[in-house]
């Protein structure tokens, strides 16, 4: 028996009509795959996404291409997609710092992103720097961002575990997420990097952020799939009222902190649940699942994606 590749829809009223993918695929998911892709082949994937219904789509990486080899042709890329702005689809990209937003400016970027951590054995390992001190690396991103009318996402990164650190206490990362949220964030995305993250771990860290000030409107949710919990943890955050989810198509990324072929949640999985639950996400699976399959073929690997091995029979 095969499926037709879309689940029965059955209402949960508890849960939004609607959620918005925020598709990390061809940033967070391409950052972390050992192949280099070619920047048109990076084009066609983001704009096999945008046709596939996705309309927030994080492009790139202004990160210094020395430091982050996979995605050095952000000039090159940028220009090839922006026409899709046209469209409605938002192409955010990562800036670390003013440099990084001198760069994105100057291609037109409308929307940026910064990487903080909620620990401090992350924020040295992968910025150098104290949590104090990255925070105070990015207040000049933010405001120069938003002086130029670009809208600005906050990743706040380590929120449920750190390699190093272990668990990280949720009252440490609801704090550091309201500095960021108060320094002119539109939008906090809430990364479970190591994917350890469990749903009552997910109440109690929302509930924190509520208490600390932050408005659940103004948060995202970025779950790793490393230990199968993802859309347990991704139900969990929409009960809560968060209707924004980070994914990245096909499942890519990897996760680069457990050495495991499963990090990011795949878009495909997702948008099986939410489908599946009626709620509209204006993502077309099949084209989606089609382009998961093409790229996995670039990677010369399969996805690891449940939904896109069923749909596409494709062997793991
Ligand atoms: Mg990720």
């Amino acid at each position: 028996m095969t499926t037709d590749g879309l689940p029965m829809p059955v209402r949960d009223p508890a849960l939004p009509d609607r959620v918005r993918i925020h598709e990390v695929g061809p940033r967070d998911g391409l950052q972390n795959e050992k192949a280099i892709v070619p920047v048109e082949v990076k084009a066609d994937f983001v704009r096999r996404l945008a046709d596939a219904g996705l309309r927030t789509i994080e492009a790139t990486s202004f990160v210094r291409p020395e430091w982050v080899p996979q995605l050095a042709d952000a000039e090159e890329l940028l220009p090839l997609v922006e026409g899709l702005a046209e469209n409605g689809v938002r192409l955010p990209v990562l800036v670390p710092n003013e440099r990084g937003l001198d760069r994105a400016l100057a291609l037109g970027a409308r929307e940026v992103a910064v990487f903080a951590s909620a620990t401090e054995s992350f924020a040295k390992a992968n910025l150098n720097r104290t949590v104090d001190a990255s925070l105070a690396m990015f207040e000049p991103v933010v405001r120069r961002a938003k002086d130029e009318g670009a809208r600005v996402r906050g990743y706040l990164s380590m929120c449920f575990g750190d390699p190093w650190e272990g668990p990280v206490p949720i009252e440490r990362v609801a704090d550091v997420g309201r500095r960021l949220y108060e320094m002119g964030c539109d939008e906090l995305s809430l990364g479970d990097t190591i994917g350890v993250a469990t749903p009552g771990h997910v109440t109690a860290l929302l509930t924190a952020f509520t208490a600390a000030g932050v408005p659940t409107d103004h948060l995202a949710v970025h779950f790793h799939d490393t230990y199968g919990q993802a859309l347990a943890n991704t139900l969990t955050a929409l009960r809560h009222g968060v209707t924004t989810v980070d994914a990245s198509a096909g499942g890519l990324g990897g996760c680069p902190y457990a050495k495991s072929a499963t990090g990011n949640l795949a878009t495909e999985d997702l948008v099986w649940m939410l489908h599946g639950l009626g709620i509209e996400t204006g993502v077309d699976l099949g084209r989606l699942t089609a382009t998961s399959v093409w790229m996995a073929a670039h990677l010369g690997r399969p996805s690891p994606s449940r939904t896109v091995r069923a749909i596409s029979h494709q062997e793991s």
